[in-house]
């Protein structure tokens, strides 16, 4: 397939090498010069690489970005094909997304909301899960590229509720991974050893997929960004926003999102978001060993 991939971040540029890999055909594009992906081609602007795609898939930071690159100047949206697709994995608010799709379709193309979890070593990896609102059909026709960057393809519904599972899962993975951080500072304040409470946690029913991602990188006070703050901190804003347009209260997330505004302002933005366990550890006189 000839695809345009918009967006080499973290997930975006793994993401078009795998589809290269499979034999696509594809052309990239990123807001700043200097990112490549080996065996596909560059464009100048997202109208450039978008022109004569049959799929044309994003990976930007939030909706801004998204309106951006789809309907700014040079926008991907000027030149695309009536029968194109246009795919998001950017996690953006779900009712932007409808919108955004309500403008492609007017121009006869179609519009799938596919975020994406599994973070960098998912993306590296092919081991993607797409997380997809579309059309039935729409969703048939993409099963190749899914395949090509993911282990699974989940359609949830019509546009938008893709990004609805999507910002209710990462709601999950925001408050277990401070559940685990704020049991470690508990823990140490009292003198436990990391290593036996790890043996504990991995044994018993509190074990998670969040804490058995995170824990090798904790315990060895790794915290450069797989997952940045920055953008875990977007999500909650967009979780509590999607909260408050549907008229749902979120208490455990409000104090998540206290300790992110103060864990970014200790300059901890650029770093994982498993950072803000530092921030908890200060808070309580805990020592970072
Ligand atoms: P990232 O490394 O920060 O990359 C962001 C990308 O968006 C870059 O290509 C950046 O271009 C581009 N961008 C930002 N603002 C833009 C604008 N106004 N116009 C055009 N391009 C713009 O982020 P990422 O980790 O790849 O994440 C991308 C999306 O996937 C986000 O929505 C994120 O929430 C989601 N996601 C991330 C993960 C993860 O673990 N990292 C997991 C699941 C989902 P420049 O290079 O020019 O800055």
């Amino acid at each position: 397939m000839r695809i345009a991939f918009l967006g080499l971040g973290i997930m975006g540029k793994p993401m078009a090498q795998n589809l290269v890999k499979a034999g696509h055909e594809v052309r990239v594009w990123n807001r700043s010069s200097g990112k490549i992906v080996g065996g596909a081609h560059g464009a100048a602007t997202p109208a450039d690489a978008a022109k004569d795609a049959e799929v044309v898939w994003l990976c930007v930071s939030d909706t801004k970005a998204v309106e951006e690159v789809l309907f700014g100047n040079h926008g991907a949206a000027q030149s695309l094909r009536k029968d194109a697709i246009v795919v998001d994995s950017s996690t953006i608010l779900p009712s932007a997304s409808v919108k955004f799709a309500e403008r492609v379709r007017a121009k006869g193309a179609d519009f799938v909301d596919a975020p994406v979890t599994g973070s960098k070593t998912g993306a590296e990896s092919g081991q993607l899960i797409f997380i997809v609102g579309a059309k039935q059909e729409t969703f048939d026709r993409l099963q190749p590229l899914f395949a090509a960057m993911g282990k699974s393809a989940v359609r949830v519904g019509e546009n938008g509720k893709g990004l609805a599972a999507k910002l209710s899962m990462n709601l999950m993975i925001a408050l277990t991974f401070e559940g685990f951080a704020e049991a470690l500072v508990l823990a140490k304040k009292q003198g436990v050893d990391l290593e036996p409470l790890m043996s504990l946690i991995s044994q018993s029913m509190v074990r998670s997929g969040v804490v058995d991602y995170k824990a090798p990188f904790v315990l060895s006070r790794d915290f450069t960004a797989n997952f940045p703050m920055r953008l875990m901190h977007k999500d909650i804003h967009l979780m509590l926003e999607a909260a408050r347009q549907n008229g749902v209260k979120l208490p455990g997330l409000e104090t998540v999102d206290r300790v992110y505004e103060t864990s970014r302002h200790e300059g901890n933005s650029e770093l994982d978001y498993a950072a803000t366990l530092t921030t908890l550890e200060k808070a309580s006189g805990v020592s970072e060993r």
